[in-house]
């Protein structure tokens, strides 16, 4: 992905995109000191900036460092890097990470770095996964307990286990991984939250040992506006059997409909897409571009 034309916005300035590079010494590579975002823009504009890059912030603060730009300095660095790269719909990637001052596990005495690049990037699976629906594999690796890693944090070195459960999706033959918690109750995709559909009503499982997704908000105050009664609790690998319909939501993902996991089959259903129509149809408003923020 570094052999591209363009640049990213790097510590305050603009470099073309293959210079964009960082010492091997960094500890965000060695220990796995660094965050991330990701925003997709819709027609121009950024959906929901004010909350991205709140969790940027807190995101930060979680790993003991401090992102040295505002909000709103990292608002606008997005808003130019978007016009430099001729971008209305796309995808941005804020991050940022501790450098190369010292080698230590310590923090301590590490500047923190921060790009952002943007790209075009009309879906997360290639051809027509994301209207057939996308198959899962329930990974053998689990979401941490959040007395072992800062699991609402959206910490580079957590995408680690993704990584794995990811690979081992994709040598099943599936498109993306299904994580359960440490304690086996179900819990998310590799970079999307998760719902099921039973008897009309939606289940989502509490987000108590990953990302409460702006998206999973999002569509959560959708289906109260449409009437969907929706229940956050946790939820059983066993229940899946009990799902009619079964879909994914996050920034990238946006609403993904999954046609089975682990053998089981759903149909892509109208709860499923009249969500998905909500969220497209907002989206597309240009509502959501600031606003109060969200709890989560
Ligand atoms: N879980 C993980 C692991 C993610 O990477 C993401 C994407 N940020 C989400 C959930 C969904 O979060 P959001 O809706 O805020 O993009």
């Amino acid at each position: 992905f570094d052999d591209r034309d363009g640049v990213i916005w790097l510590d305050g300035a603009f470099v073309p995109w293959r210079d964009a590079r960082l010492h091997v010494l960094s500890h965000g590579l060695h220990y796995g000191g660094g965050i991330f975002e990701g925003i997709r823009v819709y027609d121009g504009r950024p959906f929901k900036p004010v909350e991205h890059f709140q969790r940027f912030h807190d995101s930060a603060r979680e790993l003991n460092f401090r992102i040295p730009f505002s909000a709103a300095e990292l608002d606008g660095a997005m808003r130019e890097t978007l016009r430099q790269q001729g971008i209305a719909d796309g995808y941005v990637r804020p991050v940022a990470w501790r450098g190369s001052e010292q080698i230590s596990v310590s923090g301590a005495g590490t500047s923190v770095h921060v790009a952002i690049a943007a790209w075009e990037w009309p879906h997360v699976f290639a051809g027509d996964a994301h209207s057939r629906g996308i198959r899962l594999h329930t990974s053998r690796w689990r979401r941490p307990s959040p007395a072992t890693a800062p699991v609402q944090a959206k910490a580079a070195s957590l995408y680690n286990i993704c990584t794995l459960a990811r690979d081992e999706a994709e040598a099943a033959g599936c498109d993306d991984a299904l994580l359960l918690d440490f304690r086996g109750y179900l819990a998310e995709a590799t970079g999307a939250n998760l719902f099921l559909v039973i008897d009309g009503a939606l289940h989502t499982p509490t987000a108590d040992t990953f990302l409460n997704g702006i998206t999973r908000q999002t569509v959560l105050s959708l289906a109260k506006d449409l009437g969907i009664s929706a229940h956050e609790r946790h939820i059983q690998p066993g229940e899946l059997r009990r799902a009619d319909e079964v879909f994914l939501t996050g920034t990238a993902y946006e609403v993904q409909p999954v046609r089975a996991a682990d053998g089981h089959s759903f149909e892509i259903g109208s709860v499923t897409t009249m969500l998905s129509k909500a969220y497209t149809d907002l989206t597309r408003s240009g509502q959501g571009h600031g606003g109060p923020r969200r709890p989560g």
